[in-house]
C-alpha cells in the first residue's frame, strides 16, 4: 500500500509557504488507517515497551490504536493548563514565543519503556519536549515512531541516540 497517495497537501496552511500534510485524508479510511496503524506496530513490536506517549492533538490519532493494538498503556502528552491531576511540565520554543506541555506525574514510573508516538517528525521540538518530559519522571525512551517525517526539516538531529522509524518521508 502506497501510504503517502493517502495524504493531502494542502498549500499555504497555516501560513503562507508552508505545505501542509493533511492525514485526515488517510485517517477517514478504515482499511488504510488499520493498515497503517499495522505497519508501525509490527516495527517496534520487539522493542519491549511499556507505554506509549503521544502529544496532543494528532499524537493521540497514532499513539491511541499504537497502544491498543500492543496491549500497552496510553500517556496523554497535552497543552499546559488540561491535565486535571499534578504534572510536570517543559517550555518549548515556537516560531514566535513558548508553549509548554505537560503529563500526570504519577503517568509514567521509573524504569518504564516508553515509545513516543505522532503524526509528523517536523523540526523535533514537539519530540524532544516530550523526551524531556518522560525523563523528568524516570521513564526510558526506546524510541519514537510516526506516521510522517519532513527530512528536510532534520527533527531527527534533535533526536539523538534515539531509534526514529517513519512510514512515509517527504
Ligand atoms: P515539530 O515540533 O517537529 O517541528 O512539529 C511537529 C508537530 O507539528 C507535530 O505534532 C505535528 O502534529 C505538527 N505539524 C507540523 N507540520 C505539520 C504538517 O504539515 N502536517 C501535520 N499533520 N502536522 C504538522
Amino acid at each position: 500500500m502506497n501510504f503517502k497517495d493517502y495524504i493531502r497537501v494542502i498549500p499555504d496552511f497555516p501560513q503562507p509557504g508552508i505545505r501542509f500534510k493533511d492525514i485526515t485524508t488517510l485517517i477517514n479510511n478504515g482499511e488504510v488507517y488499520r493498515a497503517a496503524i499495522e505497519a508501525i506496530r509490527s516495527e517496534v513490536a520487539d522493542m519491549k515497551i511499556d507505554l506509549i506517549a503521544g502529544p496532543e492533538a494528532r499524537g493521540f490519532i497514532i499513539g491511541a490504536p499504537l497502544a491498543v493494538s500492543l496491549g500497552v498503556g496510553f500517556v496523554p502528552i497535552r497543552k499546559s493548563g488540561k491535565l486535571p491531576g499534578e504534572v510536570v511540565e517543559a517550555s518549548y520554543a515556537l516560531e514566535y514565543g513558548k508553549d509548554k506541555l505537560a503529563v500526570h506525574k504519577d503517568a509514567i514510573k521509573p524504569g518504564q519503556r516508553v515509545l513516543i508516538a505522532d503524526d509528523l517528525l517536523a523540526t523535533g521540538g514537539t519530540i524532544a519536549t516530550t523526551i524531556d518530559l518522560i525523563r523528568q519522571l524516570g521513564g526510558e525512551v526506546v524510541g519514537s515512531a510516526f506516521l510522517i517525517e519532513l527530512g528536510y526539516l532534520d527533527g531527527r538531529s534533535k533526536l539523538e541516540g534515539i531509534d526514529v522509524f517513519s512510514l512515509i518521508k517527504y
